[in-house]
């Protein structure tokens, strides 16, 4: 009996061969230089922000290179798979606006090289691990969970090496024979890959971020398909995908990089050309307590997961922009140059990705995201508001909906200008600074940050003097603030503030502690955008308004 004879009882099904798949999946016509490249989550968690660097890597390499982006859902850790992971993933990739050209989701499918989805690939799996059983580079091996734990427990306790490998390998030279009979008499098994690699030797390869980098060769007869499911392993199922698949660049996680000897051997048992590989840095962030530099955690940190951006609003292009800052160090500076040039359009080089940790800050991503905001027009920021509202916060949604106009308005002051306003780094911090155009919203607990003038009667007589005999909703800014300085001095307030500062005593205070009286009644703020447009946006009732309130409530 033959290792043939092995592999057709294990696999008495399968027909096609690796050459068969060969010529079922070709090798891409794409012009010279174009990458195809995928994107390979596992539904085991929630879509984070280390896969949303590797997708938008991913995006920004086919982009540029006219290649093929792709997804694949490696979901061959079925006990592991949490509900609703695989929609998030999508959900994520659709609304950063990152989609793949190839993919197979719900009842969705591009691309003809599929299917993408790994449990869905069983019998081309099938057809690999028959092959490399039918020339003995790969054998059923029949050790039970319990000699598993005995020998990793003797390997502990002697300072060995973990690993099935040399003496450890026990079944690695039972005949085909016996092999046969094992399996006949229905002892369970997996199959593992048969190892020609020697420890002792290095293995030199080059990673495309980390540069050449030197392992020992594998030794490992690892799994490559499981008992029970007869899923694949990972390994396995990298080398039949991203071979199969035509993937030329590996994005993938570094934790992955040690892995490579054994992918190594395993193309190498198949004569197939390697991808090339780009192990991305580890995404590290500043311990609020501590300070000290850590892996960033999908436990400890809100902002690992991608529900955060969103939850928050914090617009898309600012969040690829502020990841596309930490994958290259020159991003920052290309876009700085190019400020209006589309994020995939950056000649992205994992040379100039930081081989040890790329450092993600919030701070940073809150002012790439006020700056961006800061450029959009009113109506779009509206708009992009107002989504984001009816998805996350429905009495906002309900408010800004009603006063649209209004809300357009504020939201445009001072913007467009030279130096724009940078209120916002993202739509959940807009309503804060700004609920106060909004009648309804008088009826919480107000707290007035008056400042130098805090005697009520003083301030209830500013500002009926003001609403009854000056403000005039046809006047210009100068003339606005013309005729305010005239009444501040008419009221005791310095107009001008080199006589205020010459004899401040002279005064009850200048012209700018006069304008704050008003804008505190306005909108209880001390700090607010330009006090004449919010004038304008309220009109004189509403301006009463808030004035009938203050004299109930301050
Ligand atoms: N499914 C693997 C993971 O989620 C992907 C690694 C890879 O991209 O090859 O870690």
């Amino acid at each position: 009996m033959t290792y043939k004879d092995l592999a057709e009882l294990i696999f008495p099904s399968i027909t096609k061969t690796p050459e068969d798949y060969e010529n079922i999946y070709p090798e891409r016509s794409l012009s010279e230089g174009a990458k195809v490249v995928r994107f390979a989550p596992s539904p085991t968690g929630f879509m984070h922000i280390g896969n949303m660097m590797s997708a938008v890597i991913n995006y920004v390499l086919a982009r540029g290179s006219k290649g093929i982006f792709y997804v694949r859902n490696e979901d061959t850790d079925q006990a592991r798979t949490v509900e609703g992971a695989l929609d998030f993933i999508h959900h994520t990739l659709k609304y950063y606006d990152i989609y793949p050209d190839e993919y197979e989701y719900n009842d969705k499918q591009a691309g003809n090289y599929g299917p993408y989805v790994q449990s869905e690939r069983m019998e081309i799996y099938h057809a690999f691990v028959k092959h490399l059983i039918s020339i003995g580079k790969a054998y059923p091996c029949f050790l039970t969970p319990e000699e598993l734990t005995e020998i990793r427990e003797y390997q502990t306790k002697s300072k060995k090496r973990i690993g099935i490998y040399g003496k450890y390998a026990k079944c690695r030279d039972i005949t085909p024979e016996e092999a046969i009979k094992r399996i006949k008499a229905g002892e369970k098994f997996v199959i593992r890959f048969k190892s020609e690699g020697d420890f002792n030797k290095k293995f030199v390869f080059e990673d495309l971020v980390q540069g050449k980098i030197e392992f020992p060769e594998n030794d490992l007869d690892v799994p490559i398909m499981k008992s029970g499911d007869l899923l694949p392993t990972y390994h396995f199922a990298h080398l039949v995908d991203d071979h199969l698949m035509r993937t030329t660049h590996v994005v993938r996680g570094q934790e992955w990089m040690s892995s490579v000897p054994l992918h190594y051997e395993l193309f190498h048992a198949f004569g197939y050309k390697m991808p090339k590989y780009i192990h991305t840095s580890l995404i590290l962030k500043k311990d609020e307590e501590t300070g000290a530099i850590r892996k960033i955690s999908k436990r400890k940190d809100p902002e690992a997961l991608m529900f955060f951006y969103e939850e928050k609003g914090y617009p898309i292009l600012a969040v690829i922009d502020a990841v596309m800052t930490i994958a290259n160090s020159n991003y920052e500076e290309w876009r700085t140059n190019h400020p209006d040039t589309p994020f995939y359009e950056f000649p992205f080089s994992p040379k100039k990705m930081s081989p040890s940790g790329a450092l993600f800050d919030l701070d940073k991503l809150d002012n790439i995201s006020k700056n961006f905001i800061s450029k959009m027009k009113a109506e779009d920021l509206y708009h992009d508001y107002l989504t984001w509202a009816k998805k996350y916060d429905e009495h906002i949604y309900d408010v800004i909906s009603k006063y649209k106009d209004e809300t357009i308005a504020f939201l445009n002051i001072e913007r467009e200008t030279k130096k724009p306003r940078k209120d916002y780094e993202n739509y959940l911090a807009i309503f804060p600074k700004s609920w106060y155009m909004y009648d309804e919203e008088w009826d919480r607990e107000l707290e007035y940050e008056f400042g130098k003038i805090t005697d009520k009667e003083e301030i209830v007589i500013v500002m009926e003097e003001y609403l009854n005999n000056v403000y005039d909703s046809n006047d210009m800014q100068d003339e606005w603030f013309n005729k305010i300085k005239v009444l501040a001095e008419k009221l005791g307030y310095a107009g001008d503030m080199k006589e205020y500062r010459e004899s401040p005593d002279n005064y009850k205070g200048n012209v700018a502690d006069f304008t704050t009286i008003m804008r505190v009644v306005l909108t209880t703020k001390a700090m607010t955008p330009n006090l004449y447009d919010i004038m304008n946006i309220l009109g004189k009732d509403k301006m009463f308004k808030r004035l009938e309130i203050l004299k109930e409530k301050y």
